[in-house]
């Protein structure tokens, strides 16, 4: 695989990953293909040693991990997010207006530029909980075709709109779902696209999904772009390494959580047990102790991936005066004094190496020191289960936005880092 076909197969990834929870069947597929074994958490665990096994968490988080046959005492993790920012589908979503239209009460899922939700064709996906002989099951379900759009308000109707608008996203920002006709058919359609009876349904997880097609564009064809860069293309590139790693030389595990964008601490969420938990039934099948975890964890290394902000062609003011990651210049090392970021001078220097070591180019990036940054998953995942750890992420442009813009090149280098890494 080269640059441009891992970047061909990105697009694809993100495209069957619509929600979180497709993000993670597709991840699960693709180990069920490499002849990973899949554990329940309600079930005792018998691994053994050079197996390769893999576990979800509510449909929407996954940690699989390889057991080196020598016995080893480190860990090898790179986490990554499975959510994106979007709108939820809230309970009896469907409003009729003026006996005219129906259209959908939605709520925000994370934190997003809202602007770029409007006037393009989106649908939806997630989950459905329905009732089967006695007891509830989950079905993914996604709505595969154009199925709404958050319709503008005209310029002449609002001329002042250019020059800033607050949205207030009860009244802007409903989806138009059909014609008068379309009342109380919302439903039905999901039933009918999960494959199940609408009065069978209990309960729903459903969210707005973009559905413009990913692009490789530019010049020479350098730059990315697609719905929920921010994080698949970290999970994808972190996956790819996994799998084409040796996994020999410490007890490689990949992961991808849910819950970023809206802080983490959910039961899936990197706040969670559910790293800490996975890793002590691992250590605990393999015959050791508490305290050889302990040591196994001080032994340990953890690569926190999510997108990085790389400096913008129109807004290069935004970015810190001397560490300005560019896209297509390589993977990008976050720093941050207060530990929003949980770089360090070690961590640091210990992922330099792997990236001389699989000939993939770093950057760096800092906040301004005037401006506020966001936060990610290394700081809140290491209280649960403390380890040396680095942050890093893709440089990328418009993030948060339904449609972001990365690099080519960048998706490969995270690819062969984390292929080095896990060797
Ligand atoms: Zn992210």
């Amino acid at each position: 695989m080269m640059d441009y076909e891992a970047a061909a197969d990105l697009l694809d990834f993100i495209e069957k990953s619509p929600t979180a929870f497709q993000a993670v069947e597709e991840v699960r597929q693709r180990l069920l293909w490499e002849g990973f074994t899949e554990l329940s958490e309600k079930e005792r665990w018998e691994l053994r040693r050079g197996g390769n096994y893999f576990v979800t968490r509510n449909h929407s988080a996954l940690i699989a991990f390889s057991i080196p046959e020598a016995d080893i005492y480190q860990f090898h993790i790179i986490a990554s997010h499975s959510d994106s920012p979007t709108f939820k589908i809230k309970e009896n979503p469907e409003m009729l207006v003026e006996n005219a239209y129906v259209k959908l009460n939605v709520e925000k899922y994370g934190g997003m530029l809202l602007a770029p939700w409007f006037d393009r064709p989106l649908s939806v996906a997630g989950r459905v909980i329905v009732r089967e002989n006695g007891t509830l099951k989950e079905k993914l379900v996604c709505v595969d075709r154009d199925l709404l759009v958050i319709p503008n308000l005209a310029i002449h109707m609002n001329r002042e709109v250019n020059s800033g608008y607050s949205y207030n996203i009860q009244k802007d920002l409903l989806p138009l779902y059909g014609g008068v006709e379309a009342k109380d058919s919302f439903f039905g359609l999901i039933a009918k696209a999960a494959g199940v009876n609408q009065e069978d349904i209990l309960g729903h997880d459903l969210f707005l999904y973009n559905r413009d097609k990913g692009s490789v564009w530019g010049a020479q064809s350098e730059f990315v772009s697609a719905p929920r860069l921010d994080d698949l293309q970290c999970a994808f590139a972190s996956l790819c390494g996994f799998l084409n790693g040796q996994r020999k030389e410490s007890i490689a595990v990949y992961c991808v959580l849910d819950n970023e964008e809206v802080g983490s601490s959910t039961k899936q969420g990197a706040a969670s047990t559910f790293l800490k938990d996975t890793l002590l039934r691992l250590n605990g099948s393999l015959g050791r102790s508490y305290e050889e975890y302990l040591m196994t964890l001080a032994g340990s290394f953890m690569i926190s991936a999510d997108n990085a902000h790389a400096m913008h062609p129109n807004y290069v003011e935004k970015a810190d005066p001397v560490n300005r990651p560019v896209i297509n210049q390589g993977i990008v090392i976050k720093y941050n004094a207060n530990q929003k970021y949980c770089t360090d001078g070690v961590s640091a220097a210990y992922f330099k190496q792997l990236c001389e070591k699989a000939e993939a180019p770093y950057q760096t990036f800092v906040n301004r020191s005037d401006v506020a940054g966001g936060s990610t998953l290394g700081n809140i995942s290491n209280t649960q289960a403390a380890m040396n750890t680095v942050d890093i992420g893709l440089p990328q442009l418009s993030m948060h936005s339904a449609f972001e813009t990365a690099g080519v090149k960048d998706t490969w280098y995270l690819l062969k880092a984390a292929e080095e890494f896990y060797c």
